[in-house]
């Protein structure tokens, strides 16, 4: 029982360390998150209200009377210098340049290919742009662009105006947190274009992610977090991610889950085994100690049933399997304290068989041994067996002790034993109606009184000698109470 208490205390002790590993894992990963969600939404933000501000200065009237510079100044005059942000162009329904914050930047290529400026063109709504990563002619760094639509005063398409943001910014920003070896941090484009990872993979930039399952997991809520195994690698990742502010872009974080637990692993290896071998070895040792006690018990108990087997015979006759003489005078004694003290009274019933040397002459030893057992059985089923003991107290003499027993029932005991005996009819020669008898002497005293018990045994071996005297089969007092003569019994007189 300690013993699965230890195991239980102790399993329930790596389970905890084990959540406490997950949720640190969790807490960090939603920190890191926190911290591309915060920097990344101020700075597109920042790029934002820059486009505003181009739109909204593009629609005051009298922009065109303007001097080139100061048109400049009205259109660009805000957040067009920060360090990733590369020029804010205005295009025409046509895609021809209105205005840009840096002269002389254009590409030269069709702006009206761009893919913001086909979705502008196609959706008439006025929210925010980010377009698929795209590697810059002149410089080959790779940049997004951040766009929205320029409306005509009737609402229909009047062009865009675009920023462009370098995804240095992003991986400046990644390579700050640090993380795992085996972890990731990623960007992607909610269509599933990969836009940043760290660790940097440059080829990874650009590529679609729309189809892997992981990428699905990303785009169902705004945040969560789940356990996916990676395609590429097969790791297994716990991945926690949020959308960037209200812009169609994902930041994900991605942690092993080995990692995690690496920690923790170390230690259950060292403290699983020991408390399991300490559980072990207790458990062997109380099973050892178990099956000690168990022996010993066994042991006990066999010399108990021995002392108690030892106990019975000694004080058992072995013929007639009746208590014998000494648990005769053990019980005798007890009773007789007993009712010195209570006040109560004890009959007493002293049994001889008849004649019985000449029943040995006549038919042998071993027959009359055949002849005490039977007599015996005949006084055990006569008497009150919980209450009454019967014993054999010599050879071919009984003494049957009957606790609470007033003389007349004492003596009409007495003569349902004789008869008992003589109806058993067991043949004997020498006797004069031919069959085994016995005769009893009845005694019954107050101990309280003051007689003696040796005076009480004396009265009913005088009983019996007087019923061996009057002619024997019969029963006789000690008391004042005259001879048992029941009608119609016919006894035998004759010595
Ligand atoms: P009475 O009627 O006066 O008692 O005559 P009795 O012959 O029974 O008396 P006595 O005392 O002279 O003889 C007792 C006999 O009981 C002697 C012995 O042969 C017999 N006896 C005593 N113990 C045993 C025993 O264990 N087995 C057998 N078979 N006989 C026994
Ligand atoms: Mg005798
Ligand atoms: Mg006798």
């Amino acid at each position: 029982m300690a013993t699965l208490g230890v195991l239980a205390v102790s399993v329930l002790t790596l389970k905890a360390m084990h959540d406490d590993a997950w949720w640190r894992a969790e807490r960090n990963a939603q920190n890191i998150l926190h911290l591309i969600h915060q920097d990344a939404a101020r700075n597109l933000e920042l790029l934002d209200l820059s486009l505003e501000a181009v739109s909204v200065g593009l629609s005051l009237p009298g922009l065109a009377e303007l001097s080139p510079d100061l048109r400049h100044a009205v259109l660009f005059d805000r957040g067009t210098t920060a360090r990733y942000l590369g020029t804010i162009r205005a295009l025409d329904e046509r895609g021809r340049i209105l205005a840009e914050s840096r002269a002389g930047t254009a590409s030269g290529s069709d702006y009206a290919k761009r893919d913001y400026f086909q979705h502008h063109r196609l959706v008439n709504d006025d929210r925010l742009f980010v377009s698929a990563p795209f590697a810059s002619n002149r410089t080959g760094e790779w940049s997004i662009a951040i766009s929205r639509r320029l409306s005509k005063p009737d609402g229909s398409f009047g062009g865009v105006v675009v920023g462009t943001l370098r995804l240095d910014y992003f991986h400046d920003l990644f390579s700050r947190i640090e993380i795992g070896p085996r972890d990731a941090i990623s960007l992607v484009r909610v269509d599933g274009t990969f836009l940043m990872r760290q660790p940097f993979l440059p080829t990874e930039i650009g590529r679609s992610v729309a189809t892997s399952p992981i990428f699905r997991n990303l785009v169902e809520a705004r945040s969560g977090a789940f356990v996916a195994h990676a395609t590429t690698d097969h790791v297994e990742r716990a991945y926690t991610f949020t959308r960037v502010g209200d812009y169609p872009l994902i930041a994900s974080v991605a942690m092993s889950v080995d990692d995690i637990f690496a920690a923790w692993m170390q230690r259950a290896i060292v403290i699983g085994p020991i408390v399991l071998v300490l559980c072990l070895l207790t458990t062997l040792l109380t099973a050892m100690l178990h099956r000690e006690l168990g022996r010993r018990a066994t042991a006990e108990a066999q010399v108990t049933a021995a002392n108690a087997e030892l106990s019975r015979l000694a004080v058992t006759d072995p013929l007639t399997g009746l208590a014998n003489r000494r648990l005769f005078d053990a019980m005798l004694s007890r009773e007789w304290r007993r009712c010195a003290r209570t006040g109560c009274s004890v009959s007493l019933l002293m049994i001889d068989a008849d004649n019985f040397k000449a029943y040995n002459d006549l038919y042998g030893h071993q027959a009359g041994d055949r002849v005490l057992k039977a007599v015996a059985d005949r006084f055990v089923s006569s008497i009150r067996p919980s209450r009454d003991l019967v014993c054999r107290v010599g050879g071919e003499e009984f003494a049957i002790l009957l606790p609470q027993t007033s003389e007349v029932q004492a003596m009409q005991l007495a003569e349902a034993i004789r008869r008992s005996v003589e109806d058993a009819a067991i043949p004997h020669r020498g006797r004069p109606k031919g069959r085994v008898t016995v005769t009893i002497g009845v005694a019954q005293s107050r101990p309280s009184d003051g007689t003696t018990k040796s005076a009480f045994i004396e009265a009913a071996d005088r009983a019996l000698y007087e019923g061996k005297a009057g002619g024997r089969n019969r029963v006789r007092s000690a008391g004042a109470a005259p001879a048992f003569r029941p009608s119609g019994i016919a006894t035998d007189r004759a010595a």
